[in-house]
């Protein structure tokens, strides 16, 4: 590798770090070796994290002269990886101030923060962390490769691209969400009840399922046969299920596609297209169809 801390000195935004990284490293292999770029700019060592209650830190001072990244024992591959990426970005955004001991230390839940409230600096800073991580192990123009390849949608090719750019499922779905050129939401269901949404807030309208509550009825996830590990078909679903339509608007398409997963997870994929996208491409083929066509293309490739 030949990109240098300094070459990255003038820029603080996690955005205009990891287009500057990528610059210099313009064949970084898949997925990204966050280990090895995280020593290549000047952290002395990954070392693990013995305090109770975090997943991840980074022993720093004020000026960030030197970076130990801690990383909690025993998280899975994915995990991990996430979690050095996230305390490099707390490394090299320049207005990123550890907290009086001189440490970042960074819970669960604030690897999960992807919003923060006007004037909370914390919240700010660890959204800012997770935006480096995700750009750094998901590079947005690697994703879009993967887009033009297979171009409708689908939980299989969520699972695929989490394998081959090692990160997690909901971490990519989280990505697959903002990237994709069409409308998706995720929504990450256990034990039968919605605990997570994702979907890019300009192009996805608001889901309307109540977080904490249970999944809709009508939903995909009380089809019945539906195996651990084995995605759905896509399938068409109506709207108001999911979102709210206001009243006088023609009805969007809402395509829906669930997998369930270990340990009472589930995996929901919402599609969204405008009422009148579907017939005007593609005459008589509904969205269904399309997708079925795609699947069986790569099934045989
Ligand atoms: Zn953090």
């Amino acid at each position: 590798m030949d990109v240098l801390r300094m070459d990255l000195a003038d820029t603080g935004s996690p955005e205009g770090l990891v287009s500057l990284i990528l610059k210099h490293e313009p064949n970084l292999p898949l997925p990204v070796p966050i280990e090895e770029l995280a020593l290549q700019l000047e952290i002395e060592e990954i070392a693990e994290l013995r305090t109770e209650g975090f997943e991840g830190g980074l022993i720093t001072d004020t000026n960030r002269s030197r970076g130990v990244i801690l990383v909690k024992k025993g998280v899975s591959e994915a995990r991990r990886r996430f979690t050095i990426g996230h305390e490099l970005g707390h490394f090299l955004i320049a207005n990123h101030v550890p907290d009086k001991s001189g440490q970042f230390l960074c819970s669960k839940a604030d690897l999960r923060t992807l919003y923060a409230k006007e004037g909370d600096r914390r919240a700010r800073m660890e959204v800012e962390a997770n935006r480096f991580s995700s750009l750094i192990l998901m590079p947005p123009p690697r994703l879009r490769d993967a887009f033009k390849k297979r171009p409708l949608p689908s939980l299989e090719q969520v699972f695929e691209l989490a394998r081959h750019f090692g990160v997690s499922k909901e971490a990519m779905a989280r990505a697959y969400a903002t990237y994709h050129p069409e409308a998706l939401a995720f929504i990450v269901v256990k034990d039968g009840k919605v605990v997570r949404v994702y979907h890019d807030r300009k192009r996805f309208p608001f889901v309307a399922a109540r977080r904490d509550g249970a999944v809709p009825q009508g939903s995909l996830f009380y089809r019945r046969g539906l195996q651990i590990g084995i995605p759905s078909e896509v399938d068409n679903q109506l709207p108001d299920i999911w979102i709210d339509i206001p009243r006088a608007t023609p009805a969007p398409n809402i395509s829906e596609q669930v997998c369930l997963q270990q340990n009472g997870f589930a995996l929901i994929m919402l599609w969204h297209e405008k009422a009148d996208e579907d017939e005007e491409e593609n005459e008589d083929l509904t969205t269904r169809d399309r997708w079925r066509a795609q699947q069986e293309r790569f099934r045989r490739e």
